[in-house]
């Protein structure tokens, strides 16, 4: 299935918008739908009062205009005309407002005060007015980091379009016998210019932009598909698990658990033979929500593991309320156990913990045979780590499984 057209994509953040000189961005009285940020080129601002033309302000990059009017809720109090040949990243309405409602209340306030005491200052120096039309100074702080950062979204959602994504799968086992019991689906991103990118950035970049949704689709439909596949290699084990990363977006989606169902029924898998992870920060946001819809996805048979257990959220009370059934204790301690008597300890703390809820523990990022043995020597069953294999593509893992290579080999 093509990446784009797994769910509706609406662009929902930030796009490229090109300008010659002497076209208009927006007129006068015009809706407000979007800011813009000025990558390169000179615009001037004017409005209209009694007939009159009159300039207000020109502007140049790194500077934003339109925000005013999003702000306000009002049409758009100027006309804006590119000077020179120009480039804006266009930022939707929903985008800004959506950032605005997550500041802080006080700094809120102060924003709203400020938009209205500038309204009459404005008034004011239109009254004003000379010919002398000043350049402003870049209005954003941090501008440069900004473009960078939009140019980074635009190339995710480009990513995204160009079906530039794909999945990775690295083994998890049984320490006993290093038998692979399943593994976890991670996901990479090659980009034509800026070569890998991190999971971690990408899906960050995905999780602000509201587009994260839209990669978890992905990574469920192929881990999916690529799980059915394995399972079917001869000697393989048909309790083989796939372990799939959700955000805190995805959890709180109301219609995630049907779609998940969806998948489960399409490739004729048994629910529990898929995981889904979470981090304790992501079941920050609405808990309530995350609560019920992982009690629902729990209902269905799928597995739910808390990923990097340990690292995030120091308030433990959600354990007794999800329906958890793995804990991934992260490799910062996992990692750590041989050489720190502090990580064994937690280590040690875990592993009791996880019997008495009851759960599986796998330990996570283990590299070297003396972290092997220190984790089995505490009585940890499962693990994952560079030791065993490394991530690696559908048809290494299937070389693995098969027996016709070992995991060092394909690491
Ligand atoms: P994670 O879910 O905790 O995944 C484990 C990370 O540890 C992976 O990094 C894996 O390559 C790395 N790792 C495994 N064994 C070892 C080891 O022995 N030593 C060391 N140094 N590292 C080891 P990766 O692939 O870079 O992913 C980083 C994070 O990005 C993941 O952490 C996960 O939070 C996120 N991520 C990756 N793919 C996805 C995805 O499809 N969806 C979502 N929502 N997040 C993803
Ligand atoms: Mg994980
Ligand atoms: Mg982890």
């Amino acid at each position: 299935m093509l990446l784009n057209q797994i769910t509706a994509w609406s662009m929902t953040s930030v796009i490229e918008i090109n300008l010659a000189q002497g076209d208009t961005l927006y007129r006068q009285g015009d809706a407000h739908d979007s800011g813009f940020i000025i990558v390169s080129g000179e615009i001037i601002l004017y409005t209209h009062i009694g007939g009159k033309r009159i300039d207000v302000e020109r502007r140049g990059p790194g500077s934003i205009v339109g925000e005013l009017s999003v702000l306000t809720g009002q049409p758009r109090t100027v006309t804006v005309e590119a000077t020179t040949d120009c480039t804006f990243f266009r930022i939707s309405a929903d985008q800004i407002l959506n950032r605005f409602d997550r500041l802080d209340p006080i700094l809120r306030a102060c924003v709203d005060t400020s938009i209205s005491f500038t309204g009459k200052l404005s008034e004011q120096s239109q009254k004003e007015n000379t010919d002398i039309v000043p350049l402003a100074q870049s209005n954003l702080r941090d501008a440069e980091e900004l473009i960078d950062r939009f140019k980074f979204e635009l190339d995710v959602i480009k990513g995204i379009e160009n079906e530039e994504f794909f999945m990775v799968y690295q083994p998890i086992v049984a320490i006993e016998d290093a038998s692979i019991v399943g593994f976890e689906a991670l996901m990479r991103w090659v980009h034509p210019t800026r070569g890998f990118v991190p999971p971690d950035k990408f899906i960050q970049c995905a999780e602000d932009m509201g587009a994260v949704s839209k990669l978890t689709d992905y990574a469920l439909i192929e881990t999916a598909a690529a799980l059915k596949r394995m399972q079917a290699i001869k000697g393989t084990p048909d309790t083989l698990f796939a372990s799939v990363n959700i955000s805190g977006d995805d959890i709180c989606r109301p219609n995630f658990a049907d779609m998940l169902l969806h998948i489960i029924d399409l490739n004729e898998l048994d629910p529990c033979h898929i995981k889904l992870e979470v981090t304790e920060t992501s079941l920050i946001g609405d808990f309530e929500t995350a609560d019920r819809n992982l009690k629902r996805i729990r209902d269905l048979g799928c597995g739910i593991s808390v990923d990097d257990f340990g690292t995030g959220y120091s308030n433990l009370a959600y354990l007794k309320s999800l329906p958890l059934t793995t804990l991934k204790i992260d490799r910062a301690f996992a990692g750590d156990a041989f050489e720190n008597p502090v990580s064994r300890g937690i280590v040690r703390m875990l592993l009791t913990l996880g019997k008495e809820l009851n759960v599986d523990i796998i330990a996570e990022g283990l590299e070297t045979s003396d972290d092997v043995q220190t984790l089995h020597q505490l009585g940890c069953k499962y693990a994952q780590g560079y030791f065993y294999h490394k991530p690696m593509p559908e048809a290494d893992l299937t070389s693995v499984l098969s027996g016709t290579t070992t995991g060092r080999d394909a690491a």
